[in-house]
């Protein structure tokens, strides 16, 4: 197993404090880029994201590692949007990707988080993004304002005053004509604080796997790369919608090993399609 001496950051926005000093303990040390990702898409939306968050991030890792020359990358996607089951509650993805052009390797980690500090509001008043200001912490995270509508564009982002908010929020009104003006917790991870955890704790995760080699071939980063449902029911042996086992797999070679994951090993015949449908 041989980890490369550099690899190259394709994400801004203050990231390697926290992607850094994880790798840096495996001896690669991250270089970052004059590389303005913000082309790949925003959070408030006046850049879309094209495609899938890897494919996003894929795109990133390789813009960076065409402008340094390295050939091993690593960046994020950060999604954050209603929880896709409750959806008056804020929900996150994270993603982290290691790409390896010199093998075609891909490793990616992925986290969710159930209490971002994320939160949005169309106003049409200035009284209306004051209540915005009186429900989130200013402390923890920055604020962006931004025109939503036909001509979608950024207002000012990274604003850490009430005073500021409200000044921009005035301006964008002035300017929104047919447009709404969105109002929302700046994203970028050196304006919010949570984020910035968040992707640390995924540059750990990474950090982990790539100090798992492969028990088959050697290569670094053998980890978890899915679960498989169909845990089977106790009484009819129908697979279940349950998590049955994680999948352990080398990116490279494709070795893989599933293990258990759940305290038990069958699903009740409550909890069968069969039996409780
Ligand atoms: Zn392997
Ligand atoms: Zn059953």
């Amino acid at each position: 197993m041989k980890l490369p001496a550099i690899a190259v950051l394709g994400t801004m926005h203050g990231k390697a404090d926290a992607i850094a000093p994880p790798l840096l303990q495996l001896g690669v040390s991250l270089v970052v880029p004059a590389l303005d990702t913000d082309g790949f898409g925003t959070f408030t939306g006046e850049v879309p994201r094209k495609g899938t968050m890897l494919e996003a991030a894929r795109a990133k890792a390789r813009a960076a590692i065409h402008v340094s020359g390295i050939p091993v990358g690593v960046a994020t996607e950060g999604a954050y949007g209603p929880h896709p089951v409750l959806p008056f509650v804020p929900f996150g993805r994270e993603l982290l990707l290691w790409l390896d052009t010199t093998t075609g390797q891909e490793i990616v980690e992925v986290i969710a988080d159930e209490e971002p500090d994320f939160d949005q509001v169309e106003v049409n008043t200035v009284g209306a993004a004051e209540a915005f200001l009186n429900r989130i912490d200013l402390s923890a995270t920055a604020v962006a304002v931004a025109l939503r509508g036909a001509k979608p564009a950024s207002v000012a982002k990274g604003l850490r005053e009430r005073a500021e908010v409200l000044a921009a929020v005035e301006k964008a009104l002035a300017r929104a004509g047919s447009s709404s003006v969105l109002v929302q917790t700046d994203m970028r991870a050196h304006c919010n604080r949570r984020r910035m955890r968040m992707i640390g704790r995924l540059a750990n995760r990474l950090a982990e796997r790539l100090s798992t080699p492969c028990p088959a071939c050697g290569a670094a980063g053998f980890g978890i790369v899915r679960h498989e449902r169909g845990l089977p029911c106790s009484d009819c042996g129908t697979a279940t919608d349950l998590t049955r086992a994680a999948v352990r797999q080398c990116t490279v070679c494709a070795f893989e090993i599933q293990s258990p994951v759940a305290d038990r090993p069958h699903a009740s015949p409550a909890e069968c399609p069969a039996c409780n449908p």
